[in-house]
């Protein structure tokens, strides 16, 4: 039976992600890593099999990774909205005190992989965003937090290290239904530069978890970093994914 540890679990990925992982509980025993106490009640009733802790504090890291097989990494700095815009002004965001993506993006992800590393986790995977080829990227301009910059040298860290990664970028997260589309597999953000057949460069945060998960089990999604996004639910020429490992074969290792 492996242990697995999900940070970010009260995120919206995280937690669709360790829910999938519960369902299986045959194979996994699950534990959830997150900040706040509230939210874990919230959204799974109990704090049963959580660690309470912050991924910059690597005192409350520790336990959590100890006799831990593989760390999925769903940690994120999370924007803050500045000013309610009136008519036709956008919205400006800032990041809270400590919350910055070098701090939570790079510095907090680092300290994971470190820990993780230290505490002989044999497997990471780092669950992260299309866009880090980009320094113009419109993302990195929010809050002046460059956090796609910040995303991006954090998997070439993971990468470093020496543990096996799967690095996985996601295009844009929609809150839909997953199992039901074709996921595409890309790399070097070719799809947002170029996006086949003019696709929307998006997936469902449930196809996301079923990708960690199935990375879990494939041994062909070890040492690989790419990027993913869905064809439409009603695309015509969609073969909805079931193969996982035929997915992860399409998929290269390296940044
Ligand atoms: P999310 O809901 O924003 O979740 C982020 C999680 O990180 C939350 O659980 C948050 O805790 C936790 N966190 C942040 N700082 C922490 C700290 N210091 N210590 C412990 N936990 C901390 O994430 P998501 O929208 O599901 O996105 C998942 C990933 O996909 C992210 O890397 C994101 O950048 C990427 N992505 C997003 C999009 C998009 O369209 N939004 C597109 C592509 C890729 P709290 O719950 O306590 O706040």
């Amino acid at each position: 039976m492996q242990k697995i540890l999900v940070t970010g679990a009260t995120g919206r990925t995280g937690s669709l992600v360790l829910t999938k992982l519960r369902q299986h509980s045959d194979q996994f025993i699950s534990f959830g890593f997150a900040r706040n106490e509230a939210k874990v009640k919230d959204i799974f009733g109990t704090t049963k099999g959580f660690y309470l802790g912050d991924i910059t504090d690597p005192e409350t890291l520790k336990p959590a990774l100890k006799d831990c097989d593989a760390l999925i990494i769903l940690t994120s700095a999370v924007p803050i909205i500045k000013n309610l815009p009136k008519e036709g002004e956008k919205p400006t965001f800032d990041f809270a005190e400590g919350g910055m993506p070098e701090e939570v993006d790079f510095l907090g992800q680092k300290y994971q992989i470190d820990l993780a590393k230290e505490a002989g986790v044999k497997h990471i995977i780092l669950v992260g965003s299309m866009g880090g080829t980009n320094e113009n990227h419109f993302l990195n301009s929010i809050g002046n937090g460059n956090i796609l910059i910040w995303k991006r040298k954090a998997e070439q860290y993971l990468i470093d290290s020496g543990i096996n990664y799967t690095i996985i970028r996601a295009g844009g997260l929609l809150d839909k239904t997953g199992g039901i589309r074709e996921l595409l597999v890309g790399k070097h953000d070719n799809f947002l530069i170029n996006p086949p057949n003019g696709l929307p460069t998006s997936i469902p945060r449930n196809d996301v978890a079923e990708v960690v998960l199935q990375a879990l089990i494939a041994d062909n999604a070890k040492n690989k970093a790419f990027d993913l996004i869905s064809k439409p639910e009603d695309d015509s020429t969609a073969i909805i994914t079931k193969d996982f490992k035929a997915l992860f074969a399409q998929t290269t290792s390296g940044l």
